[in-house]
């Protein structure tokens, strides 16, 4: 990882070493137990030691917030940034997996795909594309995971 100094990439690095760390915990397993229970366990670790440095009282800790942290309009205005930043994100990471699936059941046919996408970013999510999609464009794939096949809801 390439890494700047700030607050995103003080987090992501927690996160990704919170999942060396986990391979750690099972290195001595059989090789058939070398790996998370599902993905999904590896991402919520990733996701707790992310969470856990990003507080208003370890920052100050660390030294890097100055002011007092314990008043309440910290702790309302961080839970508040936290649930914009992780609620929202939660519809969106079903759509991803939800269309994936739709169109691997071939319940989805390819003259189908960014209506579908679009269908169900209105449904989950409430949003609409800005300007008129049509079959020629394909928006799901501007998601990276989308055309490297790669599950997103873990
Ligand atoms: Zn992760």
């Amino acid at each position: 990882m390439c890494t700047n100094v700030n607050m995103k990439d003080l987090i992501t690095a927690h996160h990704e070493m919170a999942h060396i760390h986990y391979f750690m915990q099972y290195k001595n397993q059989p090789k058939v137990f070398r790996d998370g229970a599902n993905p999904a366990f590896h991402e919520a670790i990733g996701e707790a030691i992310g969470l856990s440095v990003g507080t208003p009282r370890h920052l100050q800790a660390l030294g890097l917030v100055q002011a007092s942290v314990d008043d309440t309009a910290v702790d309302i205005n961080y839970l508040y940034s936290m649930a914009l930043e992780k609620v929202v994100f939660l519809p969106y990471a079903y759509v991803m997996d939800k269309w994936r699936y739709d169109v691997f059941k071939g319940e989805v046919g390819k003259d189908q795909y960014n209506c579908h996408w679009w269908r169900l970013s209105e449904q989950y999510q409430g949003i609409k594309p800005p300007v008129l999609r049509s079959e020629i464009d394909f928006d799901p794939g501007a998601k990276y995971h989308i055309p490297a096949n790669i599950p997103y809801l873990r």
